[in-house]
């Protein structure tokens, strides 16, 4: 069997998650979308499902249907709400939470026959200018909301731009936006994703919305006392397939780009972009090689990458090379290739997932 795989240690994303509630002070919705950021959803929620978790959400409503199949009975939030008001009759019988993030969304609600009346989350555009209604429509959504009867009860939420970024502004002025617009609804409110609830704690609200961290990668660059205490969930390793002796002036791999500065031992891991690593990783990118620190050198290709073995004597075919996870944090490698541990983790492809419980 191909060796490449990814471990995913669901106690460690347990302590991430209590960790996220412990910083938010309330109650926290786990995020889990794109099938948890890679990791799983369905195995994921059922682990923190059986922990107590507050609830979850998803990006669409077929992943939701997945986790509702699956037997996850905790709330589940769309939170891009509905593409399609056919999918509001699913959203009734299924129980879930939907956000109306456009003024289309809240026409085809009260356009809408539906069995029995949902949780809305109305959601602001404080600052980030993606999704949300601008502050100047937000009341005036929010009294046509509270008047239907499609609508059983409100939560108020927005969403940070730049939370990652612990020196801008932009943060505080988003956090102020949304208060002003939501002063006197006495409504509750949600506020922070990941970078909001490890960097901004002065910033909490009723329902936090944790992605990111659960899976225990940092959103920021450098050390950060609450973000250090995160544990990596996936860890992405395979085995060398075979080993190569070049003298130095040799060239490895596609397109030739990286050519040996000394006499080298050159080992071939079977992992390659098709399994998610980025193609464009360039050399030097951290790797472990039988848990020691070691380097990426060429061109990643599909099904295959090449590391230095020159530096260690003791590898050979069939140790193991970790791509990233409990030794090589997937935020470093993330910096490497001008990416970011989002992507990574939530691009794994091929690679199967081993779960420890
Ligand atoms: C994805 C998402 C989150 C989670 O963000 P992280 O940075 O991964 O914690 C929170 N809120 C919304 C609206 C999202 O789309």
């Amino acid at each position: 069997m191909r060796p490449a795989r990814a471990l995913i240690d669901l106690p460690s994303l347990r302590h991430n998650y209590r960790l996220a509630r412990e910083l938010a002070g309330g109650r926290t919705l786990a995020v889990v979308k794109a099938d948890a950021y890679g990791h799983g959803a369905v195995r994921g929620a059922q682990a923190l499902e059986a922990d107590g978790a507050d609830g979850f959400a998803v990006a669409c409503i077929e992943e939701a249907l997945a986790l509702r199949e699956a037997g996850i009975r905790s709330p589940i939030l769309l939170l891009e709400g509905f593409f399609d008001a056919d999918e509001l009759a699913l959203i009734a019988a299924h129980d879930l939470w939907c956000v109306l993030h456009a003024q289309w969304q809240i026409d085809a609600l009260e356009r809408a026959a539906i069995s029995k009346p949902l949780r809305i989350w109305l959601k602001l555009d404080s600052g980030m200018h993606r999704a949300g209604l601008p502050s100047a429509d937000y009341r005036h959504a929010w009294q046509r909301l509270s008047a239907m009867p499609q609508v059983d009860d409100l939560v108020a939420m927005t969403h940070f731009a730049r939370a990652d970024e612990l020196d801008c502004a932009r943060t505080d002025e988003q956090a102020r936006v949304f208060a002003d617009a939501i002063a006197d609804l006495g409504a509750e409110s949600s506020l922070s994703n990941s970078p909001g609830l490890l960097g901004w704690p002065q910033l909490r609200n009723d329902w936090a919305r944790a992605g990111l961290m659960l899976y225990g990668a940092t959103p920021f660059p450098g050390a950060h006392a609450q973000a250090d205490r995160l544990r990596p969930v996936m860890t992405v390793e395979s085995k060398i397939i075979a080993v190569r002796d070049l003298a130095a002036g040799e060239p490895v791999g596609y397109g030739g780009g990286f050519v040996t500065e000394r006499p080298s031992r050159v080992g071939v891991v079977a992992f390659g972009y098709a399994d998610g690593y980025p193609q464009f990783a360039p050399t030097g990118t951290p790797v472990a090689i039988d848990g020691q620190c070691g380097r990426l050198v060429g061109r990643v290709s599909m099904d295959m990458l090449t590391v230095d073995l020159t530096d260690h004597p003791a590898a050979d075919v069939g140790s193991v090379v970790e791509l990233w996870g409990a030794q090589v944090p997937v935020t470093e490698v993330a910096r490497h290739c001008s990416g970011s541990a989002y992507s990574l983790l939530c691009g794994l492809k091929r690679a199967p997932r081993v779960y420890r419980d």
